[in-house]
């Protein structure tokens, strides 16, 4: 089974797949912790990269679909989940494109619903660590020792550069003008469902698995 997870920053599409990765042992594939790894390992992509992503700008088309198309040669257990892809059009009919080239295709687009009030919130107080990617937030989810991920004990949090404020501004317009048509692009091929992404994270991902076992 091969999925999308669509939303705005800070929908909760990073946490989600996470939880499907450990329940159903699909493989999470995500453009941006892709493309962080690139911009930290100080390859020439990675500097062309770090700025646009700083500002909260999207990367170009090509570069993304480069870094997924390698992916999908891998071997992916149970599926995969998109996350963070695609985020333009062009995006989309190249997925389509790349899952038909290796005999497989689209079972479900989730389209995680969030007002952009809460966006902020989310965002800025958001951590990870820097071991093993679990998310936290400073007021909705704290680690239970602070500056201790509670599933792997290390003691490095890190947040994204691009979690600020102003970035986020940036990066919620690229999302409205370049990302959202994709929910009537989807909706128009009956693969489109959404879900509450405002709800507490138990109950996200029991609508999730409520889509995922009727598709
Ligand atoms: P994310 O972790 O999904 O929020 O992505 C962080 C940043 O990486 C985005 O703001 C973009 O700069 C870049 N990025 C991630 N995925 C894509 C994509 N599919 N297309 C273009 N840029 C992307």
């Amino acid at each position: 089974m091969n999925i999308i997870l669509l939303g705005p920053p800070g929908a909760g599409k990073g946490t989600q797949a996470k939880l499907l990765v450990d329940e159903r042992g699909m493989t999470q594939l995500s453009t941006g912790d892709m493309l962080r790894e690139a911009k930290s390992s100080g390859t020439e992509m990675g500097h062309r990269v770090a700025e646009v992503m700083n500002r909260g700008e999207l990367v170009t088309d090509e570069i993304v679909i480069g870094l997924i198309e390698e992916k999908l040669d891998a071997p992916h257990g149970n599926g995969f989940i998109f996350d963070g892809f695609p985020r333009t059009l062009a995006q989309a009919d190249a997925l389509g494109a790349l899952l038909a080239r290796h005999g497989q295709h689209l079972d479900a687009v989730i389209e995680m619903q969030v007002d952009d009030a809460a966006l902020v919130e989310r965002v800025t107080g958001r951590y990870t660590c820097a071991n093993c990617g679990a998310v936290y937030h400073d007021r909705i989810k704290p680690a239970a020792t602070a500056g201790v991920c509670d599933a792997c004990g290390a003691t490095q949090m890190v947040r994204r550069a691009d979690d600020t404020e102003d970035a986020l501004k940036q990066r919620l317009m690229e999302y409205y003008k370049k990302t959202s048509p994709l929910i009537g692009y989807y909706y128009a091929k009956g693969a489109l469902y959404s879900v509450d992404g405002l709800a507490e994270i138990g109950i996200v991902s029991a609508a999730i698995r409520k889509v995922l076992d009727k598709t």
